[in-house]
């Protein structure tokens, strides 16, 4: 049996409604609750009988009809089920239903009128707790019957067929389906984005194919998206807020300041919509009626795909609600880091546009200038005073404080290779605290952060079991101790076998498999996590890094943690001299013999945009440092000549921006956008050659 998604209900609801209209009366209602929601299975964990008066032609308000994912209700009417009315997931009845209304009309599945009565955030924070609590609990037995559920769905399309010979069999999925790549994956989606049917990968239809310009891997790939994908990552977000709830008092009295931009869509020559998720998300009623409400930024600016009428509105909404604004973020920490140095930028102007009434001629977009027509009402030179004076004072540390004093966290991933931010946001955010929420990809919703002021370098993400069925492939830790034989053997363990996730270890790293619903089997993402701990029975993980090598010359292999660790040593160096390096990558530059590595870096002094005076020993020295902290095999190659004295190249101010910008003009999504950790594209290092103010190499005799 499908499930359907919440977006689809509003319309089931009518459908429902109008099969009411027919029987009219006394109606018998048989409530059947199943406890693992969004996972298509039926345990009924609780039964019971009510009766309902439908009046012919159903006008009552006194009935109340109302959707619950989290425990959903099948409606058993005159002895046939609602999923045979055509509804599968929804129910009816308000009386006897402990679930808040408000929750429903929050996230779209029931209209305003419906609201009844107002469940205060507490109620709604510890009912999401208890939910969490409950997946975390029965983490193996939802990850079986989700397993069971895909299977039981799947098994006949042409991937799994081959495999599983048509049999649903959990047994020959774990012995015969390989473990996949996007690769694997690629002719099936591209024959469906041509037209052919989609159940040649997966059952359920297709919503839109999600589609991501992986900064971080450099290809372009496109995955399926059912409704029921979408389902999935409003449930997450719901959960993480959850968390945020207990953490933090009184969020639902104010706002978040959000930044979000969607990236465009194009048609598949099938007709299908090729989007970015967080674009459709975006577009959702599940976006509109939930996280939107509590946005400042209206929905028509985030779907303005002008990305600097965008932001520029964005952060001009903002202002104006800056009294009401209790956190700031996004979801990664490079946009957000954009949108303050945009504001550094225009601060002047937005003042002026808040002192005089009036936004500036250049926001044209029909969507800005709407949504700029209901806040943007009468001049307020106060307030453009106040902002001026924050902006315009001697130093930037502390701005998000200043400008939106009721702030009390930011909330963006810095997990990973979002780190690199950690320190600029610390300095424009004034020590708030900045909130990793939740873990996911494109792929599928994976974890949450159930501890959000941990600190970055020790967030982990408790998995959800009901999201994807996940595996996990070992690997070899601790590359510093790896001869160059053990790193060959290490390459030729096709043979470790994938771990179910109640049974990793903890302290082993392992790269991560999802199978979903909508067609990836035993796909490895291509991240290394390490598992960290246990809530309850679900297990927690610390994203470690993308498992592409970073830098490979002569099979040294430095991966992005080397690297990162690497340059997080030589930044030690900057540090007394009040630079903070504010983006950096790295190519394997081959064009000279013997090949070298280079590492783009952009410093900056905070509060100014002014180039820093660089002292070339301190370079240099930093170049050492870094070398000196990567791998043995780096070291031993390095010492005997075969690859080159490592370069520093420091960029101008404003360059990783502009290597943003090229990503997004080729595609990928400001939301999305991860800075590369390594480079191979070659137009994207002439982006970065081409601002260079200073090059600086290791010395020749280091080893
Ligand atoms: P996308 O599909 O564009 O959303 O990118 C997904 C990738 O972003 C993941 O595979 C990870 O490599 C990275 N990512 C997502 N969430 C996190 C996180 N919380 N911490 C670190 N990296 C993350």
């Amino acid at each position: 049996m499908a499930s359907n998604s919440l977006d689809e209900l509003l319309f089931k609801q009518d459908l429902i409604l109008s099969k009411f209209k027919d029987f009219g009366g006394l109606v018998n209602l048989h409530l059947v609750t199943k406890k693992d929601y969004l996972v298509g299975s039926y345990d009924i964990v609780r039964e019971g009988l009510w009766q309902m008066d439908i009046p012919t032609g159903w006008a009552s308000p006194t009935v109340l009809l109302i959707f619950t994912p989290p425990i959903a209700l099948y409606v058993k009417v005159y002895g046939r089920w609602t999923d045979q009315l055509g509804l599968q997931k929804a129910a009816a009845y308000g009386k006897k239903t402990t679930t808040p209304l408000n929750w429903w009309w929050r996230h779209g599945l029931c209209s305003q009128k419906q609201q009844q009565g107002k469940d205060s955030l507490e109620m709604e924070t510890d009912k999401y707790l208890k939910i969490m609590e409950e997946l975390t609990s029965n983490a193996h037995e939802i990850q079986e019957k989700l397993l069971e559920e895909i299977l039981k769905r799947n098994a006949g399309t042409e991937y799994l067929k081959g495999y599983l010979h048509g049999q649903a069999d959990k047994k020959l999925f774990k012995e015969n389906v390989p473990i996949s790549t996007y690769e694997d994956s690629m002719p099936y989606i591209d024959r469906i984005a041509n037209g052919e049917s989609s159940d040649i990968l997966l059952a359920d239809p297709i919503k839109f194919l999600c589609n991501y310009t992986g900064t971080t891997g450099g290809k372009r790939k496109l995955i399926p998206y059912t409704a029921e994908s979408l389902d999935k990552m409003c449930l997450q977000q719901i959960l993480a807020e959850a968390v945020m709830g207990k953490y933090f008092d009184g969020l639902d009295k104010g706002k978040g300041m959000y930044f979000f931009f969607a990236s465009p869509e194009v048609e598949t020559p099938c007709g299908l919509m090729e989007s970015s998720y967080a674009t459709t998300y975006f577009k959702s009623s599940g976006f509109e009626n939930s996280v939107a409400k509590i946005c400042t930024s209206p929905v028509e600016t985030i779907l303005c795909l002008d990305s600097q009428q965008s932001m520029y509105c964005q952060l001009l909404i903002g202002l104006l609600q800056r009294d009401q604004v209790l956190r700031v973020g996004t979801i990664f920490a490079s946009a957000l880091v954009r949108s303050i140095k945009f504001l550094e930028d225009c601060w002047k102007e937005l003042c002026f546009n808040i002192r005089t009434g009036r936004a500036s001629d250049w926001i044209t977009d029909a969507g800005c200038r709407n949504a700029l027509s209901s806040v943007l009402t009468e001049p307020n030179p106060e307030l453009a005073d106040s902002i001026e004076r924050a902006c315009g004072g001697q130093s930037w540390q502390g701005i998000v404080k200043k400008l939106f004093p009721k702030t009390k966290y930011t909330g963006v991933i810095v997990t990973g290779s979002m780190s690199q931010y950690i320190k600029i946001l610390d300095f424009y955010c004034g020590g708030l605290p900045i909130v990793s929420g939740y873990y996911s990809c494109s792929e599928a919703v994976c974890g949450i952060n159930l501890k959000p002021l941990s600190k970055a370098s020790e967030v982990s993400y408790t998995f959800l079991p009901n999201m994807a069925y996940f595996e996990f492939l070992p690997v070899k830790e601790d590359n510093e101790k790896l001869t160059q034989e053990s790193r060959e053997t290490e390459n030729k363990n096709e043979d470790i076998e994938p771990v179910d996730l109640v049974n990793v270890k903890l302290g082993q790293c392992y790269e991560l498999l999802v199978t979903t619903l909508t067609g990836l089997y035993r796909y490895n993402v291509g991240d290394v996590l390490m598992a960290t701990g246990f809530h309850n029975n679900a297990p927690q993980f610390r994203f470690i890094e993308r498992k592409n090598v970073a830098l490979n010359l002569e099979f040294e292999k430095t991966t992005e943690t080397d690297l990162s660790r690497a340059v997080t040593d030589a930044e030690v160096l900057l540090e007394p001299l009040g630079f903070l390096l504010i983006g950096h990558t790295s190519y394997a530059d081959t064009s000279s013999k013997p090949g070298h590595y280079v590492l783009f870096w952009e410093l900056k002094i905070p509060g100014t945009s002014d180039m820093p005076k660089l002292d070339p020993k301190i370079m240099e020295q930093c170049c050492s440092t870094v070398e000196k902290s990567l791998n043995f095999q780096y070291g031993i190659h390095r010492k005997y000549g075969v690859i080159g004295p490592l370069e520093i190249r420091v960029v101008k101010y404003g360059t990783f921006d502009a290597l943003m910008d090229f990503y997004v003009s080729r595609g990928a999504s400001i939301t999305q956008y991860k800075t590369p950790c390594c480079i191979k594209l070659e137009d994207a290092i002439n982006v970065l050659d081409s601002k260079v103010v200073g090059r600086y190499f290791s010395p020749n005799t280091l080893y």
